[in-house]
Formats: C-alpha cells, structure tokens, sequence
C-alpha cells in the first residue's frame, strides 16, 4: 500500500525505492503527502535555502537530421529545402551574446547530420574554446556522437576522446526519451535501443566529460515505463560512483510537446488526451524521480514546457533547481511551446516568491557569485493594447 511506502521514506535514510514501490506511489500516493515527502528528501540531500540556475544558452547548429523521430518538428531531411547548418562565424556570435550577460555554459545540439565529418567537430569546439575561453562547451548528444562516430568509422570512445581533446566539457542529457525499447522503438526506430544512449554517458563519463539525464515522457507510456526508465538511470549511475566517477550531474524531465507536431509525425489527434503531460501527473513525476534517485543530487524543475509558474511549484516537491536562461531553444519549440528563453530577473524572483534564494551555478553545479537582479519593467514585452 502507498501508505506503508510513503511512510518509510520519510527520515533521514530511507530503504532505496523499487521500481514497483515507485509505480505504486506513482500511481495511487496522495499527491500532496507525496510531494511533501520530496521536498523533505530535497532538503536533506540538498541542505540549506537556495534554488540553483544557470545562465547559459542553447545553439542549434544544424538541423539536418537522418533518425526522423516521430514527436520532432525541427528536423528536417538531407535535401530538404529548410535545412541549414550554422558556420563557425554565426555560431561564434551566439557566444559573444551570452558573454554578454555573463552567461558561463553553452548547450550546443543538433541533428545527426551525415555530412560534417569528425574535423568539422573539432575544429568547431578547439574554435569556440580559443575565441570564447570562459564558456563551457556542453555539446552533442549520445545520438550526435553514434551518427558521428558512423561517418568517420571511430568508435563512439574515440569520438568522444577526440572532442574532449579538443576542449569539449560535457554532454547534453538530451535524447534519453524512454530509455524504454517498447517505448523507445515505437517513437524514434532509428535512434536504437536504449543501451546505445546509456553506453555513450557510459563512456562520456569513464572520459570525466560532464553528464545529465533526461526523461521526455507523455508518449502514452505507463508509470511504470517512466519508472524503468529512471531504474536504467540509477543503474548506470551506481557503476559510475563505483569506479569513482562523477556521473550524472541531475535529473531533469519533460512531457512531450506535440501542440504543432506538424513535421513530425506523430502529433495529438484523435489521441490529444492521453499524449503529454498536465500540471498534477509533471509534478507527480518530480516528486518520484526525487525519491527514486538516492544516487543523483539535483532534481531540476523544467519552466520551459510546463511554465515558470508550474517550475515553482516543482521547488516545493522535489526539485533543487530551476534550469537555466537558454536564450534560445529551436527543438522542442518546434513542437509547442512558444517562451524559449527566460531573463535571470525571471528566474530570480519565481524563486524568491517560492521563498527561496536563488544562486547562479555552472554546468557542474558549483555555485557563482550571484547578484541581485532588480526587475527592469522596459526589459519586458508591453503589453497589447485594451480593446475597447
Ligand atoms: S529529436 Fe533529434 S535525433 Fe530525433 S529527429 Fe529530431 S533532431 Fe533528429
């Protein structure tokens, strides 16, 4: 009973949740009793009053992409009239943006795009690490890594050794989906199974490369796949704190956007109410995913598919963060939602009105210097006109 399961997870140690006392919690805990067991975890695990963000942004270097998942509008095919891939130059002025609001992190992902051979990587990011020295370069996804370890013909290890010799930092989490194959091969058949992605962080992290998982969920899977998919996470995440390494950084999760999938090919239909996710089941899988990672420290709330204001609200059940500035977001904006980048004033005072105090942090989670950033009114859009 969920009861009996909640009870001994309230405390100081806890057993380790299974995947089916998760389920049931998933499924049948009383949502407030649930969240208020994680935020306690929360405020063990991490101790004090602050809620971290980071001011970073994304770049979309290419969206010329061969995998063809069903839930993404941004890609488009080889050939295709709308691809583009950015140069050195355009992407180089992405960063001096970012430099420019003292940002510290870029996230840099794209499609697997058949045509840039390794060179092009490495050139790319010893380019970035010489023009633009204080942004830590978060890039490519484990999918990227496969398609650009194929054109090559190097193993995905050697791949990512030549980018990490090349000055790269860390990989984005992106492209973990449902680390689930049932799942995973209905929505993505070309990206593989799950193990491809988790043998790729496998190696990011055996490499000292920094790493976060992800979980874009709402694909009309069961809770019970959403929490295997955090079992696979946890899995990996127990072999890399045994051989020592750092692993993953945090858990953040997501519903799949899919309000204008017109690209892609799955979009909601006549299926509209059992795709995505609402506001209770989001807050519902960060509470469990706070509990079920007794392995991962930080939990992150998402704002830009579920709102600054749900965002909040997922400080009070389990999360520790609040994401980051962005700047820019092509991908899943590409399927629905339209705020794709938040100002630091915003993340700000979303935290300070939840009551906690918010601090910059970097890719791996070490916390910054943090001024206090006053709401400017003319920073914000005006707004429409009354009709009268
Ligand atoms: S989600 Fe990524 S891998 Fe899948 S089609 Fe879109 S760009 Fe390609």
């Amino acid at each position: 009973m969920w009861q009996d399961i909640l009870k001994q997870q309230r405390g100081p140690s806890p057993p380790r949740l299974t995947v089916e006392d998760a389920t049931e919690l998933y499924e049948n805990a009383d949502f407030n009793l649930l969240r208020s067991a994680a935020l306690e975890r929360r405020r063990i695990v991490n101790p004090g009053n602050e809620v971290t963000y980071m001011i970073d942004r994304n770049v979309n270097y290419t969206n010329v992409c061969t995998i063809n998942c069903q839930f993404c509008s941004f890609y488009r095919p080889p050939g295709h009239r709308e691809t583009y891939t950015q140069t050195y130059e355009q992407i180089s002025s992405r960063f001096s943006e970012l430099e420019d609001v003292e940002g510290v992190r870029v996230l840099m992902q794209g499609g697997v795009n058949p045509d840039l051979p390794l060179s092009w990587y490495t050139d790319l990011i010893r380019y970035l690490r010489e023009h633009h020295p204080s942004i830590a370069l978060d890039c490519f996804s484990p999918i990227e890594i496969e398609g650009i370890a194929d054109v090559c013909g190097l193993s995905t290890l050697e791949v990512l050794t030549e980018l990490k010799h090349a000055g790269m930092h860390g990989l984005p989490g992106g492209g973990a989906e449902m680390l689930v194959d049932d799942v995973r091969l209905d929505i993505s058949p070309k990206k593989g199974s799950a193990e491809n992605w988790l043998r790729v962080m496998h190696e990011a992290q055996s490499l000292g490369l920094t790493t976060s998982a992800t979980n874009v969920f709402g694909f009309g899977e069961s809770r019970l796949h959403r929490v295997q998919h955090m079992e696979r996470i946890r899995k990996l995440q127990d072999q890399a704190l045994e051989k020592g390494w750092a692993g993953f950084t945090s858990f953040i999760a997501w519903p799949v956007q899919l309000e204008s999938n017109v690209f892609g090919r799955r979009n909601r239909g006549q299926n509209k109410l059992l795709l995505g996710a609402g506001p209770t089941e989001y807050l519902r899988q960060v509470a469990i995913s706070r509990l079920f990672f007794d392995n991962i420290r930080h939990i992150q709330g998402s704002w830009p598919t579920m709102g600054l204001d749900i965002a909040q609200m997922a400080l009070f059940g389990g999360a520790d963060d609040i994401g980051s500035t962005m700047m820019e977001e092509n991908v899943v904006s590409a399927s629905g939602t339209d705020k794709t980048c938040a100002l630091e004033v915003e993340l700000q005072e979303a935290v300070r009105r939840a009551g906690f105090e918010p601090m910059r942090r970097d890719s791996d989670y070490n916390l910054l210097e943090t001024p206090n950033v006053t709401p400017n009114v003319s920073e914000f859009p005006a707004p429409p006109p009354l009709q009268t």
